[in-house]
């Protein structure tokens, strides 16, 4: 009976019956693993709360700080809050710092000096890093200032290339930089596990070399984080998983003292740190977001898994696959044509709570080489927490898809999309 309401309810927004019964099909196989999400996420909340509670989150910590943010409390607990709940000696989590890009970049710039060498054993980092590093050529890149980049790539199996790793350190490696999720790439993304063999490998060799892990998209999909496996810092965006949906702007940096303080005394200036900047009244938003955040990725997970099922069954080719253990919240899909790409964004556009109306059209985003096609109704402009997808327009055509604030909307987004690639004779259920 309350199945019939709600299949009514989706045929009114236009998802068809059979696509509706194909997902439903498809989602009772699902249930264990939805299990196992709900219980790795119950546990992160236990951890968030307890880093609440001991560091004495109190309405105070939600005040608006102006001017230069002397003693600004709730900005200060947050940071002491992120430090605790992730293993760190310090943290920097300001609205400051404007995306996860420019939280890379700070803690690289701040952590190397001319003459130093970055190392990145994972293969070519995320587009936006290439111009960061100088990978292609860019104002102020780290290349300009006479830092050099060396890259391992991972073997054809997507292991490390130890052999290689350990040539490619040498005297003037200073910090290596080790990203968690794919990204924008088809390589298998690193569970903390494995960053953790990683990094044993590399500090025996070089037990001073700073480790920083990109952790984009990786937040809260495992119990364990980067530090707890040997990294000195975690970098990550707040519009990504652990600004819960809710943080408007912000990023991240967590780890060793000496790494933090060298990041805030370029955020801010040499002398100043961490002391100026004042949070602007967005410190409900972060916490309350940290606080949502287990929970947001549970259902982005849920989504990515729903969405590899129902595409691997179509016969596209999807990564990770539908049983594949996750370690982040990114679905690829591959469509091998851009009709395919194109159509499964407006499925996506179409059901967001934002701008369903319109269609989206790929175009040249800064700091990306291709042309992207983005599907993204956010509350937060440019979210990718909440349900989007996007994918550059290159052979071989594969939808990057991520988010869902909710487990609810995730599954609408995707039946939304499986709708579209119906109407356009893409597939047939
Ligand atoms: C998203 C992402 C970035 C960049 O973050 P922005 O907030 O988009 O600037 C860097 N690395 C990885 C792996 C990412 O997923």
């Amino acid at each position: 009976m309350l199945e019939e309401i709600v299949k009514r309810q989706y045929q009114s927004l236009g998802v068809d019956e059979d696509v509706y019964e194909f997902g439903s099909e498809i989602l009772k196989e699902l249930e264990p693993r939805f299990e196992e999400i709900d219980k790795i996420s119950e546990c992160n909340h236990l951890r968030v709360m307890q880093a609440f509670q001991k560091n004495r989150v109190r309405t105070e910590c939600f005040n608006t700080a102006t001017g230069y943010g002397y003693d600004d409390v709730g900005r200060d607990t947050l940071e002491q809050v992120y430090a605790d709940l992730f293993h760190g000696e310090a943290a920097l989590v300001r609205p400051q710092i404007t995306c996860g890009t420019h939280a890379l970049a700070l803690a690289l710039m701040s952590n190397l000096r001319p003459g130093d060498e970055l190392l990145s054993p994972v293969g070519k980092p995320y587009d936006t890093l290439e111009e960061i590093i100088g990978i292609r050529p860019s104002k102020g890149s780290l290349k300009e200032y006479g830092i050099s980049y060396r890259q391992v790539d991972l073997k054809e199996d997507g292991s490390f290339d130890y052999e290689n790793i350990e040539k490619a350190l040498n005297d003037k490696t200073k910090l290596v930089t080790i990203q968690r999720s794919k990204g924008y790439a088809t390589r298998p993304t690193l569970s903390v596990e494995r960053i953790g063999e990683l990094i044993a490998f590399i500090k025996e060799r070089k037990p001073n070399v700073i480790v920083m892990v990109d952790n984009c998209y990786g937040e809260f999909v495992e119990t364990i984080e980067p530090l707890d496996v040997g990294a000195d810092m975690m970098v990550g965006s707040l519009i990504k998983n652990l600004g819960g949906g809710l943080a408007p702007i912000g990023g991240y940096i967590v780890g060793k003292k000496e790494c933090v303080e060298n990041a805030a005394y370029r955020l801010t200036s040499p002398g100043l740190g961490k002391e100026v900047g004042a949070s602007l009244g967005v410190m409900q938003s972060f916490y309350q977001g940290l606080f949502f955040a287990p929970t947001v990725v549970a259902s982005a997970l849920k989504g990515a898994i729903f969405a590899a099922n129902i595409y691997e069954k179509l016969g596209f080719d999807v990564h990770p696959n539908g049983s594949e253990p996750r370690f982040d919240i990114i679905q690829a899909v591959t469509f091998h044509k851009p009709e395919g790409l194109i159509a499964f964004c407006e499925g996506i556009q179409a059901a967001a709570p934002v701008d369903s109306y319109v269609v989206p059209e790929p175009w040249d985003m800064p700091g990306y080489d291709d042309q992207v096609i983005m599907a993204a109704g956010a509350f937060v402009q440019g979210s990718s927490i909440e349900l989007s997808a996007d994918g550059p327009l290159r052979s071989p055509y594969t939808a990057f898809f991520q988010g869902g604030l909710t487990w609810n909307h995730a599954k609408q987004g995707i039946l939304m999309s499986l709708q579209k690639m119906k109407e356009k004779g893409l597939i047939s259920l």
